[in-house]
């Protein structure tokens, strides 16, 4: 890889005497499509929170474009986050809930309307903007989710199992949809699921966790074909 867009270097999170994620060393390229795959409980939704700024590193450190973000607040580092259970405000419309994070941020008003209407377009939502999320169905809120995550621009979208409350026919769609959005946008995403064949089929590249340690980390193909522990041919083989 050249010089790595995003970098971890030997960090470490404790809670308390657990040592959740433990000595990661791992590069992320710009404009990669990365999965943190792994059982539940082997750190990789605090490795994520350590990216978002949500949580701090107890030893090591996180550069992002060659800057030191460990230490920054979340709003410092313009990264788009959407999470399985989506928080949208039930009381806001689609057009409000996805406009908030530009509020936030005193966007004039003009501007938030022109970005707005493009991401609700993009994710295919246009006709709804005026509902409220409980009027809308699972797949729509995640849309709404992913508008909100992607409004300001983000260089880099960080997602922690943003499919797993959909049904199976909804979440083959949104897959879909993701994954042209990395294309099109040439968005920088870090993936955290626990469903093998969801990170086969959607990343550039798979880290296998356990434990707070990187197992193995490759291509879906070199992953699911030359495992290289026990651990890593035992947990992509099992089925869901
Ligand atoms: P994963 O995303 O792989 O399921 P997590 O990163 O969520 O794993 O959690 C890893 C471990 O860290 C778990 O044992 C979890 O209970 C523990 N953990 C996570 N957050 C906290 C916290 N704020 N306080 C204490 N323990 C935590």
């Amino acid at each position: 890889m050249d010089t790595p867009f995003i970098s971890f270097r030997q960090v470490v999170k404790r809670f308390a005497a657990l040592t959740v994620v433990d000595h990661l060393d791992l590069d992320i390229a710009r404009g990669e499509f990365i999965a943190l795959l792994g059982p539940s409980g082997s750190g990789k939704t605090t490795l994520l929170m350590m990216l978002a700024g949500f949580e701090q590193p107890t030893g090591g450190t996180i550069h992002v474009d060659g800057v030191r973000v460990d230490g920054l607040p979340p709003h410092k580092r313009n990264m788009g986050v959407v999470f399985q259970n989506y928080a949208l405000f039930p009381h806001m419309s689609v057009r409000d809930n996805v406009a908030f994070p530009l509020k936030m941020r005193g966007t004039p008003k003009a501007e938030i309307a022109k970005r707005v209407a493009r991401v609700l377009d993009m994710v295919k939502l246009a006709a709804m903007a005026e509902r409220k999320p409980a009027q809308l169905s699972g797949g729509q809120q995640q849309r709404v989710a992913l508008a909100r995550a992607l409004v300001f621009e983000p260089q880099v979208v960080l997602m922690d199992e943003p499919l797993g409350a959909l049904d199976k026919k909804l979440r083959e769609q949104m897959q879909l949809d993701i994954r042209d959005l990395h294309r099109r946008l040439g968005l920088t995403i870090v993936f955290v699921t626990h469903d093998q064949d969801e990170a086969l089929t959607m990343s550039d590249r798979i880290a296998v966790f356990n434990h707070g340690r990187i197992e193995q980390i490759g291509r879906p193909r070199e992953i699911y074909e030359l495992p290289r522990t026990p651990f890593v041919a035992e947990f992509i083989g099992e089925t869901n």
